[in-house]
């Protein structure tokens, strides 16, 4: 996408504002008083995540995974490498995923396969952008924020080349 310029918002700042705050309020409410660890998918979802928490009030604790997916040709590989653990172990604690996007569903249900080999008490997933339509493989998410078609997009934590994570809202990336 070389030459691809920002297209139309469909996110605003104030829809993910208000969007994150009712997530916050529904993990709040379905986590209290279980001290829940959030573990958030670097590098798109340390926005989100740093919002997110922040509209959780009650006791948890955090920590970070890194993954990285191959490409080939462009297209997903469904190959999935840790390139960063957790600080932490997490056995026989409540786990909540906190990712950027899914699409095809590789990274999630690679990461929930590894996750769980290390004997939480439970895993959830915490879901900013749902691309529905792009589904390889089946996964059950718990928080969704907002689906969307099936274009690329940029901002709130999503790039294109490192560029685009600092905007404020989520916009598609168009080809110029
Ligand atoms: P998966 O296909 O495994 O569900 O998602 C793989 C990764 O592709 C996501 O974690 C995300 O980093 C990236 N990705 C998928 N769709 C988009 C998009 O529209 N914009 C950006 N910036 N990254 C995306």
């Amino acid at each position: 996408m070389s030459g691809s310029r920002l297209g139309r918002i469909l996110v605003s700042e104030a829809e993910l504002n208000a969007r994150v705050g009712e997530l916050g309020r529904a993990i709040a409410r379905d986590y209290a008083g279980e001290s829940p660890i959030l573990v958030g998918v670097l590098q798109g979802a340390f926005l989100f995540m740093a919002d997110l928490i922040r509209a959780i009030p009650i006791d948890l604790t955090t920590d970070f995974i890194g993954v990285s997916s191959y490409a080939s040709g462009g297209k997903p590989s469904g190959q999935v490498r840790l390139v960063s653990d957790l600080s932490m172990p997490i056995e026989g604690r409540q786990v909540l995923i906190v990712e950027d996007i899914v699409d095809t569903g590789l990274t999630l249900s690679y990461l929930k396969r590894n996750l769980e080999a290390r004997h939480p008490k439970r895993i959830q997933t915490c879901v900013l952008v749902d691309k529905i339509e792009r589904r390889q493989v089946e996964i059950e998410l718990d928080y969704v924020g907002f689906t969307i078609p099936n274009v690329f997009v940029v901002g709130y934590g999503f790039d294109y080349g490192g560029l685009y994570r600092n905007l404020p809202y989520i916009a598609e990336l168009e080809a110029a």
